[in-house]
């Protein structure tokens, strides 16, 4: 199938409120803006060099979210034109992200990427650390981060029951959150786990290889 084609497919799958970020990592400019021009706005990257040698290339009124883990001295990089950081695992990120965010005299939406997948491998904060820094956030520590939500990867596996149990440890969170400062975004699912995701309460999912083919190189 053509990009266009699974495009419009993974689009006709998607409810209404659910938002799709377009994983765009590893490809190339113009296949980014051959989603772009079918009317896609906004699209992810993991990696900060990436993210930076492509932005420069594109429409300027893309909505780009930073997915990959992402080191306190590269936030630098992206600052100024970064629309959501979803991948914020620390207290010194955001630290950082609020410094760097500030010089632009801009608001950087964050949200916290929470670790649910058995994995040891995979980023993320504990439940009870995110708790903690949502705490401080709505104390008004990081003024210049908007916490709008929270990201989650499930286990890399076939087993959809331990799939759907990981993500409904998220939306708990979610709503437990949500109860003391409204939340906006709850990030969660890929290619070949979004339609679980949205079964369990996402309403954003991030989409690369569904789209855009395989990677070249895995990531
Ligand atoms: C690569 C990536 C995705 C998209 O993965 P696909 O399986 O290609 O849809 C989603 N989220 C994160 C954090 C990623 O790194």
């Amino acid at each position: 199938m053509s990009i266009k084609e699974n495009y419009n497919e993974i689009k006709s799958r998607l409810p209404e409120n659910v938002e799709l970020v377009a994983v765009s990592k590893t490809h190339p400019v113009s296949a980014i803006q051959e989603v772009y021009d079918l009317g896609q706005k906004v699209f992810g990257e993991n990696k900060v060099q990436e993210l930076s040698e492509k932005q420069p290339l594109l429409p300027k009124d893309i909505k780009w979210h930073l997915i990959g883990h992402l080191q306190t001295n590269k936030v630098k990089y992206i600052a100024e034109f970064i629309d959501t950081i979803q991948s914020a695992d620390s207290e010194k990120l955001l630290n950082e992200i609020n410094k760097e965010a500030g010089k632009y005299n801009r608001k950087i939406k964050v949200l916290l990427q929470v670790k649910i997948a058995e994995e040891e491998s995979k980023f993320g904060l504990d439940i009870s650390e995110a708790k903690i820094l949502f705490e401080k956030f709505t104390n008004g520590e990081f003024p210049n981060i908007n916490i709008t939500g929270l990201m989650g990867m499930a286990t890399f596996t076939d087993d959809e029951q331990q799939i759907r149990k990981e993500f409904s440890v998220l939306k708990n969170l979610f709503d437990d959150l949500n109860h003391t400062h409204k939340l906006e975004t709850l990030s969660m699912g890929m290619s070949d786990d979004f339609p679980i995701a949205i079964e369990c309460g996402a309403n954003s999912v991030r989409v690369g290889s569904a789209i855009f083919g395989k990677r070249a190189y895995s990531k």
